[in-house]
């Protein structure tokens, strides 16, 4: 296996200059995650339905899907490919990279160099899903604003440069249409509906919610530039992404719960990898 350490990590505090006029924002229907979104959306509507009641084994997967995709999206988009919080083998990114694909958030590519940016610029001009423009635009708005569709691989060399990762970020409907196809295929029309639609909106709002709850509500325990803050039941919801205070203040970290009633899950997910030998250099 070829390891993937050895690169520096991203300058996650480099300061940018405040500006008073946003540019104009430009909503578009060309966005490509807007039309899985939609999909998915109208998807766990279904869930109403009689045809889509669910056997205890369908809750199960649908926790399931939950549980192991936001585990890829916020140890793996967010804490390895955004923060390079710790090292792993090849197999593993790219398994982090596909798994999480099937969040229906992008790519790992599109997805951490956002949120570079959003590290850089945080709640200024220059932020993709900055709250400068109020919530909706930092929970989902921005997500089809065209400024922000095309993947900045500029903010991202030392990823973009995995040939199996450039691809799954041009095939980013691949790893969807996998689970999509898995999901009804073991389930049937009620597993697709919960398994792949039901918890896929869950877990979307939920990581959402870190750009627009999370810059919003609750309280702060550093006082950082933005307006992040802290809170457990975000934290509980994204596997500990809600000490988001915690992180703005030290974004290298792989741990962002602090102290044991900090609740991160992911957190000691990292932990176990790192017993099991599969990911290293845990930064702390
Ligand atoms: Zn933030
Ligand atoms: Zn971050």
């Amino acid at each position: 296996m070829q390891r993937t350490d050895g690169l520096s990590a991203p300058s996650d505090a480099a300061a940018a200059p405040v500006s008073k006029a946003l540019p104009r924002a430009r909503l578009t229907w060309a966005a490509p995650g807007l039309w899985a979104m939609l999909m998915i959306h109208v998807g766990a509507l279904l869930a109403l339905l009689p045809a889509a009641r669910p056997t205890p084994a369908i809750l199960w997967s649908a926790l399931g899907s939950f549980t192991v995709r936001n585990f890829c999206v916020s140890a793996g988009f967010h804490r390895y490919f955004s923060h390079r919080a710790f090292r792993t083998h090849r197999v593993v990114q790219f398994l982090f990279a596909f798994i999480g694909g099937m969040a229906v958030m992008r790519s790992a590519l599109w997805w951490a160099a956002q949120h570079r940016l959003h590290h850089r610029y945080a709640d200024r001009e220059g932020d993709p899903h900055g709250t400068l423009r109020g919530f909706w635009w930092a929970h989902c708005l921005w997500f089809i604003d065209a400024a922000n569709q095309e993947t900045r691989l500029e903010e991202l060399r030392d990823f973009a440069r995995y040939p199996e990762l450039r691809w799954l970020e041009r095939n980013e409907f691949v790893p969807i249409a996998v689970f999509v196809a898995a999901c009804a295929a073991l389930g049937g029309f009620a597993g697709w509906v919960w398994a792949a639609n039901v918890s896929t909106v869950l877990l979307c709002h939920a990581t959402f919610a870190l750009n627009s709850v999370s810059h919003r509500f609750g309280p702060r325990r550093y006082a950082t530039r933005d307006r992040s803050t802290n809170l457990l039941s975000i934290a509980l919801l994204t596997f500990g992404e809600g000490w988001h205070n915690n992180h703005h203040r030290w974004p290298g970290r792989a741990r962002l719960g602090e102290g044991w009633r900090e609740v991160d899950l992911s957190w000691l997910g990292i932990r176990a990898l790192a017993r099991l030998g599969l990911v290293w250099g845990v930064r702390r």
